[in-house]
C-alpha cells in the first residue's frame, strides 16, 4: 500500500509527488504517455517559476525575457496599447523540458515514477483508494491510502470520483514559426470571443501563435485570421483544453485533485503551471495520508491563498467581451507603466502598481 497513488505527471502531478516523497512518504506516480508529451502550452510563466526548479534548470529551459504585453482591439495592423514593467515581468521557456525537470526532481526525491501507465478505473474504500491501470506489460492495481487526481482538464479521477467539474473549458490552440525573435513584448488580440489570441516570441526557438476561446465559437476561424493577419507560414499546430473557474468542491473522502484537474488557473489568461504547482505545496504541507479529515485543511489552505486572486482574475476578463470602443477608451487610459504580478491581480492595489501609475503623472 502506497500512500499516495498520484495520477499524471505535469507539473502539479510532478511537484506534489516531489514534496510528499520529501516528507518520507511512499508515492507512486503514474503517467499514461512520456512526461512532457505532447505539447499543449505556451510555456509563459512569471519569474517565480525558478523557485520550484531545481539546479542547472534556467539555463536548460529558458527561452526568452518579457517586459510586457501589447493588447490590440483588433488584428496585428490595429494600434497596440502597451503595458510593461520596468523590469523582467515574466519568462517564456520550454515547456516540455520544465516537465522533465520536474519530474526528474520528483524521481531523486524518492518518488516512484512510471511512464505510459495510464489509469482507466479508480474505486474508494474506507480505508484506502484502488487504481486499475493500463501498463506496458499488461493491466495493474495498485492501492494507496490516498490518490492525488493530477490529470488534467479532462481528469478521469474527477469524473471517476464524481467529483464537480469546472465552469468552463476552454479550446486553445498553438502554432510556431521558425522566426528567430528575442523582443520583449507578447502581443495580445481581443479578437476571439470571450477571450484573446496572442503572439509570443520564443527567442532562437521561434515564435508562437495562438488563441483559445470557448468551444462552439470558430476558434479554427479566428485562429487563422490571426496567422493570415501576421502574414506567416506556421507549422506544428496542437491543441488542448484549458479549464476555467474551480468546481465547488476539489476533495473527496480519500481522494483530492490538483492543477488542471481542480481548474487551478487564471481565469484572465489560463495560465495553470504556477498556481497547479502552489496547489501541489498546499496539498504536500496539509494532507496526512492518515488522517482523511486533513482534506478539509487542503480545500481551506489553496482557496485562501488563491480565491480572491481568481474573482478578481474572472472580472478582468469580462473587459475582454466590453464594446471595442469601451475597450479602446479603456486601455488608452491604463496603458503604459505597471507594476502588477502576472500571477496575482490583487496586485493592482500594491503599492509597486500605485507608485507606477503615479510616476506617469509626473512631469517629464
Ligand atoms: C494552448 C494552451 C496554452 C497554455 N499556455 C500556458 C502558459 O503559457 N502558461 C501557463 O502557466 N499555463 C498555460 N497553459 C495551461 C497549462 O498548460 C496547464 O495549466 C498546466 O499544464 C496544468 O498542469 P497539470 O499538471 O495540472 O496538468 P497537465 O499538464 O495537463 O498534466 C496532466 C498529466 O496527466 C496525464 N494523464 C491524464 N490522464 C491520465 C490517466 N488516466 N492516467 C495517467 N496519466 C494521465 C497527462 O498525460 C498529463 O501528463 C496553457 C494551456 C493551453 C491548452
Amino acid at each position: 500500500m502506497y500512500d499516495f497513488v498520484v495520477v499524471g505527471v505535469g507539473p502539479a502531478g510532478a511537484r506534489f509527488s516531489r514534496r510528499a516523497a520529501e516528507q518520507g512518504y511512499d508515492v507512486l506516480a503514474l503517467e499514461k504517455g512520456t512526461v512532457g508529451t505532447p505539447l499543449a502550452c505556451s510555456g509563459h510563466v512569471s519569474t517565480d517559476i525558478w523557485q520550484f526548479t531545481g539546479e542547472g534548470a534556467r539555463e536548460e529551459l529558458f527561452q526568452n525575457e518579457i517586459y510586457g504585453a501589447r493588447f490590440h482591439v483588433g488584428g496585428p495592423h490595429s494600434a497596440a496599447y502597451p503595458f510593461y514593467k520596468d523590469e523582467v515581468a515574466s519568462n517564456v521557456i520550454d515547456r516540455v523540458g520544465l516537465d522533465r525537470h520536474l519530474a526528474d526532481l520528483a524521481r531523486e526525491a524518492g518518488a516512484d515514477v512510471r511512464e505510459e501507465h495510464t489509469v482507466t478505473d479508480v474505486t474508494e474504500h474506507d480505508d484506502h483508494v484502488a487504481v486499475v491501470v493500463n501498463g506496458p506489460d499488461g493491466v495493474l492495481e495498485f492501492e494507496g491510502k490516498m490518490l492525488a487526481g493530477c490529470d488534467g482538464p479532462r481528469s478521469r479521477v474527477r469524473e471517476s470520483l464524481s467529483l464537480p467539474e469546472p465552469d468552463e473549458l476552454l479550446h486553445g490552440v498553438l502554432a510556431f514559426s521558425d522566426e528567430v525573435d528575442h523582443e520583449n513584448f507578447v502581443d495580445v488580440h481581443l479578437t476571439a470571443p470571450t477571450f484573446f489570441a496572442w503572439r509570443i516570441p520564443r527567442g532562437e526557438a521561434g515564435v508562437e501563435y495562438g488563441l483559445a476561446a470557448p468551444p462552439g465559437v470558430q476558434v479554427t476561424k479566428h485562429f487563422e485570421e490571426l496567422i493570415d493577419g501576421y502574414e506567416i507560414d506556421v507549422a506544428h499546430r496542437c491543441s488542448g483544453a484549458i479549464p476555467i473557474g474551480p468546481p465547488s468542491r476539489v476533495t473527496s473522502r480519500r481522494a483530492f485533485l490538483i492543477g488542471d484537474a481542480a481548474a487551478q488557473t487564471k481565469p484572465f489568461t489560463g495560465g495553470g503551471i504556477l498556481y497547479g504547482m502552489t496547489c501541489a505545496d498546499h496539498a504536500a504541507r496539509e494532507i496526512n495520508p492518515d488522517r482523511p479529515a486533513t482534506l478539509a485543511a487542503y480545500e481551506r489552505a489553496w482557496r485562501d491563498d488563491l480565491e480572491r486572486e481568481m474573482t478578481l482574475g474572472h472580472s478582468l476578463r469580462r473587459a475582454y467581451s466590453l464594446p471595442e470602443p469601451v475597450q479602446r477608451v479603456g486601455l488608452n487610459a491604463l496603458s503604459g507603466e505597471i507594476g502588477v504580478h502576472m500571477d496575482r491581480p490583487t496586485s493592482l492595489l500594491s503599492p509597486a502598481h500605485l507608485k507606477a501609475m503615479l510616476s506617469r503623472l509626473r512631469p517629464s
